[in-house]
């Protein structure tokens, strides 16, 4: 199992501005999870005359020029990652039922956003985007893998305590930080999802928020059962 990850002083900050809560708690990622990212970043490289060497779940060594068989740089695609965000982050689509999922699950639950974003001028652009859709939760930004963030997250709280991420790195700090957390691997883009080949430690690999909402209410039911 991998080590688990401390979690930075600079989300650690954000998360301490949040109003202690001894509820259950769902930790949901944004980036092809509550928004479309794979579609419009694809879109967003063509114009630059580049693909996805593979339908795999990875960006570093798996984007070449069309035609051409070898991955660009790392930092060429750090990159067009930042451009592609400073760019896209005010238009990027709801993944369908986001909300009404979301909306469904805080009846019973807090819910927090835990987001990676790159560049420093686009959080206010994505809280924008997201209260527009009826989205208002708390988000806390982070960079790098999320397991000590989540473990943060949940102290004091009852179980469950869900993450929902579509990051394998993510999903795979989050079961070293908090192994009691119920992980759900959330991957909108079909075509990704149906070429990726979810971990042991996974509960569900879905894209599809009425099948996510159904699963993570029995976990609650399950959760309220143990305790009795
Ligand atoms: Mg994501």
């Amino acid at each position: 199992m991998p080590e688990p990850h401390p979690v930075l002083p600079e989300t650690l900050s954000q998360i301490r501005q949040i109003p202690a809560s001894d509820r259950p708690l769902v930790v949901c990622d944004v980036d092809e999870v509550i928004l479309h990212l794979i579609r419009p970043m694809e879109a967003y490289f063509a114009d630059l005359g580049l693909v996805f060497m593979q339908r795999v779940y990875k960006l570093t060594g798996n984007i070449a020029r069309r035609g051409e068989n070898v991955p660009i740089a790392a930092d060429e695609v750090r990159r067009h990652i930042h451009t592609f965000f400073d760019a896209f982050v005010h238009a990027q689509e709801v993944v369908q039922g986001a909300p009404q999922a979301l909306r469904q699950l805080a009846r019973n639950m807090d819910i927090i956003l835990l987001t990676n974003l790159p560049g420093t001028h686009n959080r206010a652009a994505r809280e924008t985007l997201l209260k527009s859709a009826d989205i208002d939760y708390p988000m806390i930004t982070n960079s790098g893998p999320k397991g000590g963030a989540v473990a943060a997250l949940s102290a004091g709280r009852q179980s469950p305590i869900v993450f929902i991420d579509d990051s394998t790195v993510n999903q795979a700090s989050v079961h070293a930080s908090l192994p009691t957390a119920k992980l759900i691997q959330f991957i909108a883009d079909d075509s990704f999802r149906t070429a990726h080949l979810p971990a042991d430690h996974i509960d569900l690999l879905s894209g599809d928020w009425a099948e996510t909402t159904a699963f993570i209410e029995a976990i609650m039911a399950q959760s309220a059962r143990d305790r009795d």
